[in-house]
């Protein structure tokens, strides 16, 4: 039997007959708003359609200027823009695969001046004003997104997706928080639902029966002002009455100050909430959020909270999950880590996503790394992510590989990272690693420290990819044994005390309060809804309820010699979130510190002019690092045995490491060995 039998049975929906129910879920590549060119948009989709995904849902498409999410965002509004949307869809049918196109008016949160929504209520993340439309630009609206279908259509789109969710124009309506019309389009429930509902019933009429047309409703806002359940309930059996064929579900706006996607986010974690509209509508429903894994999406899938399940980043991080899991090697699956440093953080800095796990994610039009042309045997040194993802290419080519490692352990800084409380994924692309290292036949030496005579000789390329130290701190007490270097507290070699100073307040600083904070296990899911104050069953409006913190651990000082704001972490999409659980974990921040120096009465500073003692029992140092160089002969010279020495990842720059530049590095490496 196999072994995902719920993912892998096919369902048909509207005029289609899906062979799995994996959905990818719509995501912004910014290849779409390259509209002059969709070569690399339409290469992106046909991998995923290779992958087995069963149907795709592509990144919001605007049906009009005014609805676009930045100026030159992809829209479809005329049949000279069909011309290339038709390289997408041709691009998924030969390779065998579905795709839809989702239609987002984006209302108040255009990135332009253009903005209109139901009322003229800013966006606390715009810096731009909506325009309150009229009746005759709202009936405008709804035309423009039936002719905006016909046009998906003529494109050769096997259906739509109207966008009515994460607080884009739909959304808008349909909620108070910013629909406070008081004319036939706002007002009660009936009111705020009539734009949705008559954009739908526009849409169906354009495009017929026979195209598939699904609605993305969101099932619980979780910002204030947001529905309560029996207004999502309502909503969706009005859409479904409308002649939605399948409701696609969406969790939190994008201003909600609630995380919905970050690693720290349980898996499933919204699985509640997608379960109640599943039950109050005959049509399939889609569950989205954090389901990771095949075994995750199976679960919600037997369990009957959904009828399909819609992956985004897993999808970037690996377009073969699906296949992959269908042939029973999921344990080959390239996971996902919830980092969005590479796909969020690059969207919402106006980039196209890229993926800190597979460098190929949005490169699919040119060509990947080929077979070798005659094996060469090569040495890399250092298993952290540079000398893993070096290890694997050039394997993965046909070359013979031996990979030292002076450690236990695979992982480096990554193994570190899966020890911070949200960061837990990263422990599952070690464990893919060790996988992939055993599939093809590298030779591993752990607890194997290589010195110059290791790599006389027996080698065609030497790669050095010994990655980092810790700086350590050069001030009076440095070697107390209050002092605890950052590595040894995560590997658990060393544990702090109950009053802690935390030196450096870069990504691992923050990171470091984070583990400081946590107790010994990881919040349930219950815990965590409680913390963050969600009803994931919407029973208040926008499923927000007051949030009980958990219990304080400890007393925590955050340090940094700067002046200025401290405590965000450097992710753009993800350090708001360790800001929050910073301050709520009561860390004491100071910037403009001179350290003085550590003796037994703790940590001696200096601040604003006045000296003053922090009683700390526990002095965790996270200055920086230093790379580590010992293999690197001196510029100019060769190493070992006359070899060219290659240098990737931190040994190389120790400054902004950066594990996805690692991962590419050593990747792009290999491709050329
Ligand atoms: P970092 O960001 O360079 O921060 C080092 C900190 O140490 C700074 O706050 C610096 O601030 C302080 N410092 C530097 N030299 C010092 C010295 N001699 N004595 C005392 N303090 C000193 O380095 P990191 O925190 O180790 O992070 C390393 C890299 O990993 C960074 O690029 C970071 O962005 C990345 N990272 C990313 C994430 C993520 O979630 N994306 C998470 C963790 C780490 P002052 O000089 O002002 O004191
Ligand atoms: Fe996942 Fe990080 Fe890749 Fe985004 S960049 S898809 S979050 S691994």
């Amino acid at each position: 039997m196999h072994a995902y039998p719920h993912l892998f049975s096919p369902l048909t929906v509207g005029p289609l007959t899906l062979p799995n129910r994996v959905v990818m879920g719509s995501m912004h590549t910014g290849l779409e708003d390259h509209f002059w060119d969709y070569s690399r948009l339409a290469a992106f989709y046909e991998a995923r359609a290779r992958g087995g995904v069963g149907l795709i849902i592509t990144g919001g498409i605007a049906p009009n200027r005014r609805g676009q999410l930045q100026p030159l965002g992809g829209r479809l509004a005329s049949r000279l823009a069909v011309l290339p949307h038709r390289l997408v869809t041709r691009a998924v049918h030969a390779a065998g695969g579905r795709i839809v196109m989702q239609i987002l008016h984006a209302g108040r949160y255009g990135y332009h001046p253009f903005v209109e929504s139901a009322s003229a209520v800013q966006a606390p993340i715009s810096r731009f004003s909506p325009r309150a439309m009229s009746a005759r630009r709202i009936a405008q609206v709804v035309r423009d997104h039936a002719r905006c279908a016909r046009l998906a259509r003529l494109a050769g789109y096997d259906g739509v997706e109207i966008m009515g969710s994460e607080g884009y124009l739909l959304s808008q309506f349909l909620c108070a928080r910013v629909n406070q019309r008081q004319d036939a389009w706002g007002g009660d429930l009936q009111g705020r639902l009539r734009l949705p509902l008559a954009t739908v019933e526009a849409v169906r009429q354009a495009v017929g029966r026979d195209f598939l047309l699904l609605f993305r409703l969101s099932v619980l806002d979780l910002v204030e002002g947001g529905n309560d359940r029996e207004a999502i309930l309502t909503a969706a059996r009005a859409l479904e009455q409308a002649g939605v064929d399948v409701l696609d579900t969406g969790i939190g706006w994008h201003e909600a100050r609630i995380p919905t996607i970050v690693g720290a986010v349980p898996r499933a974690a919204f699985r509640a909430a997608v379960a109640q509209v599943k039950r109050a509508v005959r049509i399939p429903v889609i569950a989205t959020n954090r389901l990771p894994t095949p075994e995750v999406a199976e679960e919600v899938l037997a369990s009957g909270d959904a009828d399909l399940v819609a992956l985004a980043r897993p999808l970037l991080a690996d377009p073969d999950w699906a296949r992959k899991a269908a042939q029973g090697r999921a344990t080959g699956i390239i996971p996902c880590i919830a980092c969005n440093q590479a796909c969020l953080d690059r969207t919402f800095a106006g980039q196209p996503v890229g993926c800190l796990v597979n460098p190929r994610a949005g490169q699919e039009a040119t060509p990947g790394w080929s077979p070798a042309s005659a094996p060469r045997r090569i040495a890399v040194v250092g298993a952290g992510p540079a000398g893993l993802s070096t290890a694997l290419v050039a394997a993965e080519r046909g070359h013979h590989v031996t990979l030292f490692e002076a450690t236990a352990e695979l992982g480096g800084q990554l193994a570190l990272a899966a020890r911070v409380p949200g960061k837990e994924e990263y422990g599952e692309l070690i464990r893919y690693y060790r996988t992939r290292i055993a599939e093809l036949g590298i030779t591993l030496r752990l607890n194997t420290r290589a010195v110059a005579e290791d790599l006389r000789q027996g080698w065609d390329a030497v790669v050095v990819a010994t990655g980092v130290t810790p700086r350590r701190l050069q001030l009076p007490g440095s070697d107390h044994p209050k002092v605890i270097p950052y590595p040894e507290l995560l590997a658990g070699r060393r544990h702090a005390g109950a009053r802690v100073a935390v030196i450096g307040a870069g990504g691992i600083g923050i990171d470091v309060c984070e583990f400081l904070l946590a107790g010994s296990t990881r919040p349930t899911l219950d815990e965590w809804c409680a913390e963050w104050g969600v009803d994931p069953t919407s029973a208040t409006p926008g499923g927000l309820v007051p949030s009980v913190p958990g219990p304080r651990h400890r007393e925590i000082w955050l340090l940094q010699r700067k002046p200025g704001r401290m405590g965000r972490g450097p992710g753009l999409t993800t350090g708001w979130v360790q800001q929050i659980a910073l301050r709520r974990g009561g860390v004491q921040m100071l910037a403009g510190v001179q350290y003085l120096g550590i003796d037994d009465t703790g940590l001696r500073i200096q601040r604003a002019g006045q000296v003053e003692v922090l009683a700390v029992d526990s002095v965790v140092v996270c200055a920086g690092q230093e790379s580590v160089r010992d293999l690197v002969p001196p510029a100019g010279s060769t190493g070992p045995g006359g070899l060219a020495v290659h240098v990737v990842g931190g040994a190389g720059q120790a400054a902004e490491l950066d594990a996805e530049r690692a991962i590419r590095q050593g990747a792009e490496l290999a491709g050329r060995l």
